[in-house]
């Protein structure tokens, strides 16, 4: 889908809000793009990546959005409560909260050390809560909102190489279920999408034998786009997504069924 000079006129999350964690890069940046194509004024969360976030943030102002842009680390939990109170402050109100942010250190658990295992589910997981803990607040008041945290298939099936990944990702789901269920009564709902490989830079340093024995796993036989994991976004940030909490809305290609 061509995202680069499409105006936007109106769509339909005209007038809603959203904050997109990781949304300089890949699949986190297709959401935001998608989110304010359909109309929502998008905060831009990333980590490091300054110039490629203002890139996004261009992109949609160029469009006729509105972007705003927040550094924050989502692994720090005060850094988070400045950042979602600060985006509450400037968007208004929050409707959409899109967990994105993620992290891979891939090692065989026999060598994998003490450190890539928390770090991965530091950012991972506990970023997750992080963020949904201070934009439900918002949402709360509001007695509304849509929160949609990205998993992955790791986190479905498991990955050799991918322990402290698929942990962090099966944890989401966890997350996103109990979340679903405390949250639900007050016009909340809390899904998860799992997404299979997809080409981003998370997985551009695979290996050709690598990606070989992947796509052979995956029944539609190729790779995904972030864009396809955006329009699933999409759909569980809208209208007729409503009725639907506490769900895993798998976008691999048919790997997990
Ligand atoms: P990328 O590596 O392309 O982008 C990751 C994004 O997350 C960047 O915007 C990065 O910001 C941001 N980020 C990383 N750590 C932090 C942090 N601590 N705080 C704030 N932002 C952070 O990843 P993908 O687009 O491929 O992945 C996006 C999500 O989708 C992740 O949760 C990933 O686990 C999940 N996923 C990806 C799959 C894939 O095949 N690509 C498959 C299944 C799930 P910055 O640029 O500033 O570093």
């Amino acid at each position: 889908m061509k995202l680069q000079n499409e105006k936007i006129t109106g769509g339909k999350l005209k007038g809603r809000t959203a904050v997109v964690t990781g949304a300089s890069r890949g699949i986190g940046r297709a959401i935001a793009l998608r989110l304010a194509a359909e109309g929502a004024a998008v905060a831009v969360n990333y980590r490091g990546s300054k110039e490629r976030a203002e890139e996004v943030k261009a992109q949609i102002d160029q469009a006729g959005g509105k972007a705003i842009l927040f550094p924050c680390d989502v692994a720090d939990f005060s850094a988070c409560e400045s950042f979602f109170k600060e985006a509450i402050e400037q968007l208004g109100r929050l409707d959409i909260l899109v967990n994105n942010a993620g992290i891979t250190r891939d090692g065989l658990l026999m060598r994998m050390s003490e450190e890539d295992y928390d770090a991965v589910l530091d950012t991972n997981l506990k970023g997750t809560f992080h963020c949904i803990r201070f934009a439900a607040r918002q949402m709360l008041k509001q007695k509304s909102g849509r929160i949609i945290n990205i998993s992955s298939v790791s986190g479905v099936l498991g990955n050799a190489g991918q322990a402290n990944y698929s942990a962090s990702k099966a944890g989401v789901i966890g997350l996103t279920k109990s979340a679903a269920r405390e949250l639900a009564s007050r016009g909340i709902t809390v899904n998860a999408i799992a997404p299979g490989f997809v080409n981003t830079e998370m997985t551009e340093g695979l290996s050709e034998k690598v990606r070989a024995s992947a796509e052979a796993q995956i029944p539609l036989g190729k790779f995904g786009e972030p864009e396809d994991v955006a329009e699933a976004a999409v759909f569980l940030a809208s209208q007729g997504a409503g009725y639907i909490t506490g769900q895993v809305l798998h976008v691999d290609g048919g790997m997990a069924m």
